[in-house]
């Protein structure tokens, strides 16, 4: 039944990670720093549907910042407003995590939700030919990991 889909799916949290439940990141929605919220740009943004769109410098592993969409109530499409305006006028946190966070710590890290409903999931890329760095592969949000409690098998 429903309750026992839930315990167990809620049992499993501590041995099933964030790179096992994440969007990848080929696959989320999101705008360059360059972008201006005209009609089109505001347009797509309305056609994709999420609250929450990731702002990228020149290459979509740079994340610069998070736009919500609930601040743009106040933008007229007319005015061209450089998405940089806004980005630099909210500054709302980005918050990451690594790959291997079980999914336990994860669902308290989003629902204490200081730092919003969505993290970036990264990984250490380290091979030879230079210094390990952080490469974002993904997002993850508090809506994942309770999809993930609830489910049914
Ligand atoms: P809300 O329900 O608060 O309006 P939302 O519908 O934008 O938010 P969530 O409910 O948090 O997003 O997540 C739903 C699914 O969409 C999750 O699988 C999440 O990983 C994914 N998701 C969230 N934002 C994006 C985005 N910008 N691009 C692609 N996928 C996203
Ligand atoms: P999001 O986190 O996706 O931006 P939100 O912060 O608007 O959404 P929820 O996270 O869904 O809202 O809910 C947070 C709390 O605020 C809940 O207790 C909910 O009942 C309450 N709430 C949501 N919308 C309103 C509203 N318009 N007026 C008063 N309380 C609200």
């Amino acid at each position: 039944g429903d309750e026992f889909d839930i315990i167990s799916g809620a049992l499993d949290l501590k041995r099933k990670t964030v790179r096992e439940i994440m969007t990848k990141i080929d696959d989320v929605f999101m705008l360059s720093y360059d972008a201006v919220l005209d009609f089109s740009t505001m347009s797509e943004i309305r056609r994709n549907g999420y609250s929450r769109i990731p702002v990228f410098d020149k290459v979509r592993s740079n994340i610069v910042g998070i736009l919500y969409v609930k601040d743009l109530v106040l933008m007229d499409p007319d005015d061209n407003t450089p998405l940089k305006t806004l980005c630099d006028y909210y500054r709302n946190p980005c918050f990451f995590t690594f790959h291997d966070t079980p999914l336990d710590e994860m669902f308290r890290a989003l629902r204490e939700g200081d730092k919003g409903h969505l993290a970036f999931v990264q990984e250490v890329v380290d091979d030879e030919d230079h210094d390990p760095f952080y490469e974002i592969i993904g997002i993850v949000t508090l809506e994942d990991v309770i999809e993930e409690i609830v489910q049914s098998e």
